[in-house]
């Protein structure tokens, strides 16, 4: 049965983001449903962590639970900041079955790494951990096709090995969840 009819996404302090347009007509194309954006948001500012000097991914779902409209939609939330979740070093991205993901665009800049700035890797990565995190929304689980966006990613090189499209189990899967 099919569960979401729109996605939403909610850009966390990105400012004047070059992305913009590119992101919302890929997903368009991908899950062939309306992608459309929220206004800016600040940070959640209690999940800045001193110690870690990283922000915890929880409370930007609980903000991104509050902006949602209509239980069909998804919300998907991207930050430049360094997400983290508790016993881990740091995480990509992070989903959960109420409808709502955020994305850290932070690990995706070749520049984290001190490697030379690449804007089609860096939008690439984009598009593949926003729909994994979309497809976690959907129901899906990781996926042991390496090939498939659905594959957990340790590192960055996972990353752009499986690449944003599904695999077909997972793409069907995908497709059920999507009302048109
Ligand atoms: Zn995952
Ligand atoms: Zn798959």
């Amino acid at each position: 049965m099919c569960k979401y009819n729109q996605i939403t996404i909610c850009p966390f302090d990105l400012g004047d983001w070059k992305w913009r347009d590119a992101l919302q007509n890929a997903l368009k194309e991908i899950f062939d449903i309306e992608v459309s954006y929220t206004v800016e948001e600040p940070i959640p500012a209690y999940s800045y962590s001193g110690n870690r000097e990283q922000f915890a991914g929880e409370p930007f779902l609980e903000k991104l639970f509050t902006l949602r409209n209509d239980p069909k939609e998804i919300m998907l939330g991207i930050t430049k900041e360094d997400l983290y979740a508790p016993g881990l070093n740091f995480i990509f991205g992070l989903a959960s079955p109420a409808g709502i993901c955020v994305i850290s665009l932070k690990r995706l800049d070749n520049r984290f790494w001190g490697l030379p700035k690449n804007d089609e890797l860096y939008f690439k990565r984009m598009l593949t951990e926003a729909v994994h995190e979309i497809g976690h929304v959907l129901g899906l689980p990781h996926c042991p096709d390496p090939h498939c966006v659905m594959h957990f990613s340790n590192s960055l090189a996972d990353t752009d090995e499986k690449g944003y499209r599904f695999c077909a189990k997972c793409e069907k899967k995908a497709k059920e969840s999507v009302c048109r």
